[in-house]
């Protein structure tokens, strides 16, 4: 049997009771009657409001059954009395029991309302919590950049800038196994970069289906490559490894990407200043060292042989009536001249010899540890080879000559400035003397 059965069947064995007990004992009406009130109370305490009006109703019925069974006054105005009671006591018990259940809603509400608010309030602490952890990770990130940048891009050698970025890059990502690749190695992960002009991140190596037919090599869980170009060429490769799965996100290939940029950034400059230093330092037509380029090495080998005790000689060189020869052959057969006479020259020298174009058509040599007869017969050498080799252009064989001066450290001069000038004289005095000639 249910609750509510329960109640019903009870309510009417009480009401069924109490009514009998009120037939079967007639005077004591006044007394049995508010015995319904249990009915209410019951009825109440089990929350049956529909069956407490049914009985409300009843027990009026039976009060006026009763008094119509006598015709004392004084009988019917008690058990009236009695009745009205009955209706106050259920109206009563009704009114209570709306004012507890408008409390225990309020309370409920307050308890819901109160809950969603400490739910809000959660999820705005985790939203902050992330928004935190994003903010830091972006001031770290900046941070990080920063001084990357600053190490990075201080630097004017390329070999240098690799362990700069190798060192930037393992200070972040600690663990990971890191590697600056020059060239394109033969590798998966390459090939993959180069024929998908992306750079390559591996969450999970054996989960990767890109290299199932062509294993990456080493082991390794994770992974990201990225090319590394200079002035739009390729030029190597960053390779980070990690034997955990997932060690690096979309996120780490960005950072990673920018710091391979500003490395890039710094090794375009490192190309750019080498080839203004080359292009100050090397003559355009010949390739051999520039005056500016011959000043700053003579310097040198002066000071070193000073300090050595050594001998260093200083060959110049004019070459005879070139001008003639540009009227002859025309201005690009005296460039082709110019070219093979440059050849000729650094045939007659060693390695540690310094051959410069010292103007249009002046060459110098600079010859540490050799004497100054040695010289002289080098710069003789030359003069007779130059002599009796045909230049050939455009099939025809043309024949020039060239005048030396020949000056030594320490038997003519101690300085720069005196041994050019005194290499100087003795060229112009091979001039004077009729040109093709050297003077020492
Ligand atoms: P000298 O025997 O007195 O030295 O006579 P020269 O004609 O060689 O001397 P000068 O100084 O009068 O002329 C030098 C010539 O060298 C003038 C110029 O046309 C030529 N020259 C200088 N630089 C170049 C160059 O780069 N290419 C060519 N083709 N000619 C050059
Ligand atoms: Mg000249
Ligand atoms: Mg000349």
């Amino acid at each position: 049997m249910n609750p509510r059965n329960a109640t019903l069947a009870g309510s009417f064995i009480l009401y069924a009771a109490i009514s009998l007990a009120l037939f079967v004992a007639p005077g004591w009406e006044v007394a049995l009657y508010p015995f319904y009130g249990l009915i209410f109370i019951w009825n109440d305490f089990r929350r049956e409001e529909e069956v407490h009006i049914i009985f409300l109703f009843l027990t009026t019925v039976a009060a006026a059954l009763a008094m119509a069974r006598t015709a004392d006054a004084s009988f019917h105005m008690a058990l009236g009395l009695e009745a009205g009671a009955q209706w106050l006591l259920s109206f009563g018990l009704g009114f209570h029991r709306a004012r507890m259940s408008q409390e225990r809603h309020r309370i409920l509400s307050a308890v819901e309302n109160f809950d969603g608010k400490l739910r809000d309030g959660e999820r705005e602490m985790r939203i902050y919590e992330a928004y935190q952890e994003s903010a830091v990770d972006q001031i770290r990130m900046r941070r990080d950049l920063t001084q990357a940048a600053k190490s990075l891009g201080s630097t004017l050698d390329a070999r240098e800038l690799e362990m700069r970025l190798q060192r930037v890059l393992e200070g972040r990502y600690k663990g990971s196994r890191i590697q600056i690749l020059p060239g394109t190695p033969p590798d998966p992960l390459v090939d993959w970069a180069v024929k998908s002009q992306t750079p390559v991140l591996v969450r999970d190596l054996p989960r990767d289906e890109r290299f199932a037919q062509a294993p990456a090599k080493g082991a390794f869980r994770s992974a990201i490559l990225l090319p590394l170009s200079v002035m739009k060429k390729p030029y190597g490769f960053v390779r980070m490894e990690s034997d955990e799965a997932s060690a690096f996100d979309t996120d780490d290939l960005r950072a990673v990407d920018l710091f391979a940029t500003v490395a890039s950034l710094t090794l375009e400059n490192i190309q750019l200043y080498e080839e203004v230093k080359n292009l100050a330092m090397h003559d355009g037509l010949t390739g051999l060292y520039t005056q500016r380029a011959f000043r700053l090495r003579l310097k040198e080998e002066l000071l070193r042989a000073g300090r050595s005790q050594s001998p260093l000689s200083l060959v110049m060189c004019d070459i005879d009536l070139f001008k003639n020869y540009n009227d002859a052959y025309g201005h690009q057969a005296g460039d082709e001249f110019l070219r093979s006479f440059a050849r000729l020259l650094l045939n007659h020298t060693r390695p540690v010899d310094c051959v410069a174009r010292y103007g249009g058509e002046e060459f110098a040599l600079i010859l540490p540890n050799v004497v100054h007869s040695q010289a002289v017969d080098l710069a003789g050498r030359i003069h007779a080879d130059a002599a009796k080799e045909p230049f050939v252009y455009q099939g025809r064989g043309t024949r020039v000559t060239a005048s030396f001066g020949v000056s030594s450290f320490p038997q003519d001069a101690t300085s720069q400035s005196q041994i050019i000038r005194v290499a100087d004289e003795r060229l112009y005095l091979s001039k004077q003397r009729g040109r093709s000639q050297v003077t020492g």
